[in-house]
């Protein structure tokens, strides 16, 4: 397997000062356990901040980390403060999990810096990357860091998995630097969220804002394949498990429910981040006992609280909201020798974790807003009583898997009243059937598997293209200049000028028609347009030029100016009425599609159409054509925003077999840009100079990148006549 670079904004790993210097630990945490199985099996190296390091070079810090496969990227602490506290977790943090009023967004100077450290961790990256290395780049502090890195290492296999919820479009377009995020994860060759929810929500966006075509978990990059996918992260479930049944823990349970006496014990565990819905639960908690006032004797609760985030002032707020609401519930609940809420606002032993889960007759979990909640799930592994009842969030990530939890809505504060009440009175069995499938859903999808099917699809993608290099192309053209006859071959659309929202915008420029006409008249040269267009727009765009026009991919040719078009089949042919008529049905409620008609084809275009809403039209017709009774007779051909419906056997490759009969000694080239090209490129001679504009796999010999590309380059041939 190959070696894995590992990214992420923190290593995995505590520095000590001490006299003999400084010393490095691996340590535990969530993503070290997400991923650890990966970096303690094989040679891979974790990339990341290793931490405040005070006086001690970056070379020491290097130093001492390499035992660990641990290579750190450095930062000042004014960066830290920007790039992390500010950009991370001041504005991105927010923004994916709705929190709209948290979101700092007049935050231009930390935007800068964010941008300084993702190009720094691609620096340091690409400083250690070796052919065949696979980089698996994690979260959203470094969204910019896959595009950054495709700049450096185009042939890399690059992956991102956020671990935050990816929000929905019109949330995300708030944010100044949407795009520039959007195009940032788009470097990589593999996308990951916990949901299919947050994937469908980024596609959605690429199409949104970025304009990108929306076809199923792969989009295209400028032709490069990225594919967006769900793996949703699993737990340890079995250490869980096994921790749950020694006897430290099992004493410990004792205890806790010992101090609960015959109460029930109501047990959260989160830290104390404004997502994770402390002041909505302790508000439902004091509704509960304000209406139900039996409950106040009846429970004992227990919230442990982590401290974070301690330098991000929204943070400091939250935590001080939170101590007031305990304050308020304990003074008006409790009695002077008991509180009813015990509030642990520390990290606890991860036997202690466990004993509190196992002991926990009710687990709240109900975060406003989380990427996926893995205190859910541990606190299902740890239950091999199968006793106990999870009360969880629907906007947690595992709530889409966890579907036998008592499930709420956070923000409706009497729901989540009477989910606890429910939750508090609900029947061993009951309790007992829902654990069985609980621990079934928490065991099948293990830590280990979310690393490797990843790391799988990541293996899976196809290889980035490798792009010809210009030089073998430059000495294609060398030979080219020297042949005494060349027959050119050439897209329009694409190829020769840039799509437009209208397909009458592409008209040619002054440029485009001194190169065409200059090209024609080049000694020994003959110039055709194969394109998809009727012989209407050809013969007004490019008619008075010396050159062979093919118009509606083969179906017309007209071989030289002057000559009369010819038609390859009986025009029109029977089922041209019956289908304009259907595609002009679904054109008139679909606002911004538009039909073409081509005198022997017809195009439904819904470039200007809301995406999904084209998508379903595009469904529907396909749908209502292929069981049309003279579906026999017609091909549907999907291009860049546009259905076409052709005469069957009609392709560009049809005029191909004509033009070398007709100039058997020439040198052959051949430019095109989509799907209808490559037929050309296939029924081109093996020699042919075949060239594919833009991204993507073709079966053409070489490629360019553009437009503005493909002029220069024929240019050369007009400089050189
Ligand atoms: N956890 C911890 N220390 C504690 C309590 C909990 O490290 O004192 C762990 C807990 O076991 C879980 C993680 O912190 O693995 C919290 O992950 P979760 O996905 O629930 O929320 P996050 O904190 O990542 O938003």
């Amino acid at each position: 397997m190959a070696r894995v670079l590992l990214v992420s904004n923190r290593l995995p790993v505590t520095l000590t000062e001490s006299p003999e210097g400084l010393t490095a630990q691996a340590s535990s945490g969530g993503l070290a356990s997400a991923v650890g199985s990966v970096h303690d099996g094989g040679d891979s190296l974790w990339f990341g901040w290793a931490g405040p390091t005070g006086d001690t070079s970056n070379e020491e810090v290097e130093r001492v980390l390499s035992p660990l496969r641990a290579v750190p990227v450095p930062m000042t602490d004014a960066e830290v403060q920007a790039y992390y506290d500010g950009f991370s977790n001041g504005v991105l943090w927010p923004l994916c999990h709705y929190l709209l009023d948290k979101v700092q967004l007049d935050a231009h100077g930390d935007w800068e810096v964010f941008k300084a450290i993702n190009e720094r961790f691609a620096d340091v990256v690409a400083s250690r990357w070796q052919p065949g290395d696979v980089v698996w780049v994690h979260d959203y502090q470094l969204v910019l860091l896959p595009q950054l890195l495709r700049a450096r290492l185009p042939d890399a296999r690059i992956g991102f998995f956020l671990h935050v919820p990816f929000p929905s479009t019109e949330v995300l377009r708030i944010l100044p630097w949407r795009e520039e995020v959007l195009r940032g994860l788009l470097g990589a060759d593999v996308i990951g969220f916990h949901t299919a929810s947050y994937a469908y929500h980024f596609t959605y966006s690429c199409s949104q804002l970025l304009g990108m075509e929306l076809a199923g978990d792969v989009l295209k990059d400028d032709g490069r394949p990225v594919r967006v996918a769900a793996f949703p992260l699993g737990i340890d479930a079995a250490a869980f498990d096994t921790r749950a049944r020694t006897p430290a823990v099992l004493e410990r349970v004792g205890e806790l429910r010992a101090e609960a006496q015959d109460r029930k014990l109501v047990v959260s565990v989160d830290r104390v981040d404004y997502t994770k819905g402390f002041l909505r639960r302790l508000t439902s908690l004091e509704r509960l006992l304000t209406s139900k006032p039996e409950w106040r004797e009846q429970l004992h609760v227990i919230q442990v609280g982590v401290p974070t985030r301690e330098n991000v002032d929204a943070y400091a707020d939250y935590q001080r909201a939170v101590n007031e609401a305990v304050g308020r519930i304990n003074a008006a609940f409790g009695t002077p020798t008991r509180n009813l809420i015990h509030f642990v606002y520390r990290s606890v032993t991860p036997d202690e974790l466990t004993a509190l889960y196992c002991a926990a007759d009710v687990m709240l979990v109900t975060p406003l807003r989380d990427g996926m909640n893995l205190v859910a799930k541990e606190y299902v592994a740890s239950r091999v009583d199968l006793g106990g009842v999870l009360v969880l969030s629907e906007f947690a990530g595992a709530a889409t898997e966890l579907h036998e939890a008592v499930q709420i809505n956070p923000y409706d504060l009497d729901m989540q009243a009477e989910a606890l009440e429910r939750a508090l009175t609900m029947s061993n069995d009951e309790q007992r059937s829902r654990m069985t499938s609980l621990r079934r859903s928490v065991f099948s999808g293990q830590v280990g598997g979310w690393a490797r099917s990843f790391l799988a699809a990541l293996d899976e993608s196809p290889a980035p293209p490798v792009k010809t290099p210009r030089a073998q192309l430059d000495e294609a053209l060398g030979r080219l200049l020297q042949a005494p006859e060349l027959l050119v071959l050439l897209d329009y659309d694409g190829t020769l000028v840039d799509f437009t929202a209208s397909p009458r915008g592409a008209t040619p420029d002054a440029a485009l028609l001194r190169l065409l006409g200059g090209l024609s008249r080049r000694a020994g040269t003959k110039v055709h347009i194969v394109s998809g267009r009727d012989r209407e727009s050809l013969e007004e765009f490019l008619g008075a030029l010396e050159l062979g026009l093919h118009a509606e991919h083969g179906l017309w040719s007209r071989p030289a100016r002057g000559e009369a078009w010819r038609a390859r089949t009986r025009l029109p042919p029977p089922w041209f009425a019956p289908v304009r008529e259907l595609l002009e049905k679904v054109v008139r409620r679909t606002h911004g599609a538009l039909l073409e008609e081509k005198g022997g084809g017809l195009a439904f275009h819904y470039r200007a159409t809301e995406p999904l809403l084209g998508q379903r039209r595009v469904a529907e017709l396909r749908a209502a054509l292929s069981t049309h009774e003279l579906s026999g007779s017609f091909d549907l051909l999907d291009g860049a925003r546009v259905l076409e419906v052709r005469q069957r056997g009609i392709n560009k490759g049809v005029v191909v077999p004509e033009l070398l009969r007709a100039h058997p000694t020439a040198s052959v080239v051949v430019l095109g840009d989509d799907r209808t090209d490559e037929d050309l490129f296939a029924a081109s001679p093996p020699d042919a100079v075949t060239v594919h504009v833009g991204g993507g796999q073709s079966a053409a010999r070489f490629q360019l990148p553009d437009v503005a590309a493909v002029r220069a380059w024929l240019g050369r041939f007009v400089e050189s006549a």
